[in-house]
């Protein structure tokens, strides 16, 4: 697995349960994962040279994010290394106009958009998708860092600030949604794949801080209608592992695909837990081409909460109380350093009652990180 990300940690043990040896590929021996497996190896995720003597040693290599450079993964492809998701497919998690222009192709709903090339063209695209717009960075966005909201009033300094980057921006409208749905399926080289119960997630600042399993409420024609959109890109673009993809539910009961990611995801972290089969261990099982293991959820509900890293520099003591306070919570702890906003660990609660157990999730987060004391 390239990248040593708390993804690729949740991924190990997973692949103890499976038997499978999980090599990672991290940028420093300190990294979550790096600090969990075998001999990790310390190299530059954007070398070609530092790839592909990693995957020699690999049967099959993966990712825990979107960063490996395109045509890397095109040449290491050619040079007959098993990439899982391939390249073909994984572009569409790195470039936002690339995945809009081809679900547009597939018919998938999605917001309407254009792509846009400088400042002076944003009031065309306010004009025509407007009042409130979105502008995205096409690549290397995440966590809500890359989207800007814009409208009519907009100061001409804050529009500018998407195009820095050099990188071409894509324009949205501004999607009145009730909720963000996602739905996550894995599928294997030969089309197997299986749907998770489809879920709430809920960002502040554009992180993920809760996702509640299934989605409460949720329609079951909508919901059915969600993981058939994600099974069906899936097979059109030929997503091997973990494929999630993030929706909007709006006010007026449509779907619209905001955006794919083809790795374990944090909309389903609760699958650890939660489901019969986690998210990790299923997309090593699909990576490596052994049948899937079952999606279906444990209980009713099942609620995860973000622990982001707040004002404690330490939160051993706080940790150390919510375990006390709450046995039957699963605390998830990702070896990080603490810094405000940074995800450094996840809680999850299930049972039936759902509002207990959000009341719970959220406590345990709350009070590790320092923003409620009892
Ligand atoms: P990232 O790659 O940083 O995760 P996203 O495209 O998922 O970026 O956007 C982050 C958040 O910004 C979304 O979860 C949503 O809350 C908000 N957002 C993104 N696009 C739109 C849109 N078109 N309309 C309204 N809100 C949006």
């Amino acid at each position: 697995m390239v990248g040593g990300g708390q993804l690729a940690r949740m991924t190990q043990p997973a692949a103890l349960t499976l038997g499978v040896r999980l090599s990672v590929l991290a940028a420093s021996a300190q990294e979550s994962a790096a600090q969990v497996v075998n001999g990790p190896v310390v190299a530059d995720e954007k070398s070609y040279a530092d790839l592909r003597a990693f995957a020699d040693g690999c049967d099959v290599l993966t990712f825990d994010h979107e960063h490996v450079p395109p045509e890397h993964l095109t040449a290491l492809e050619t040079a007959g290394v098993p990439v899982r998701p391939g390249s073909g497919a994984l572009l569409h998690a790195q470039d936002k106009g690339v995945m809009r222009a081809r679900l547009g192709a597939l018919g998938v709903p999605c917001p309407r958009h254009r792509v846009v090339t400088g400042p002076d063209d944003v009031a065309a695209a306010v004009a025509e998708l407007g009042p409130r717009i979105v502008l995205k960075t096409t690549r290397g966005g995440y966590d809500g860092k890359g989207v800007w909201p814009v409208d009519a009033d907009t100061p001409a300094e804050a529009v500018a600030e998407p195009f820095r980057a050099g990188v071409p921006v894509l324009a949205e409208e501004h999607v009145d949604y009730a909720r963000e749905l996602s739905a996550v399926i894995a599928r294997s080289p030969h089309g197997q794949a299986v749907a998770y119960p489809v879920v709430e997630s809920v960002q502040r600042d554009g992180i993920c801080v809760e996702v509640v399993a299934p989605a409460p409420g949720l329609d079951g024609e909508l919901a059915a209608r969600a993981q058939h959109i994600a099974l069906t890109v899936a097979a059109e673009l030929d997503v091997v592992g973990v494929l999630a993809v993030e929706m909007f539910e709006t006010t007026d009961g449509r779907l619209l695909v905001n955006e794919l990611a083809m790795r374990p995801h944090n909309s389903a972290h609760w699958t650890i837990d939660g489901a019969v089969t986690s998210q990790f261990e299923n997309h090593l099982r699909a990576v490596l081409d052994l049948p899937l293991g079952s999606p279906a959820a444990r209980a009713p509900y099942t609620v995860m909460v973000n622990v982001l890293g707040g004002d404690l520099p330490d939160v051993y003591p706080t940790y150390r109380h919510v375990m006390a306070r709450d046995p039957e919570l699963r605390v998830h702890w990702y070896g990080k350093g603490v810094r405000p906003g940074r995800k450094v660990g996840h809680v999850t609660a299930c049972g039936d009652d759902l509002p207990v157990l959000r009341e719970r999730a959220w406590h345990a987060a709350d009070y590790i990180r320092g923003v409620i004391d009892e």
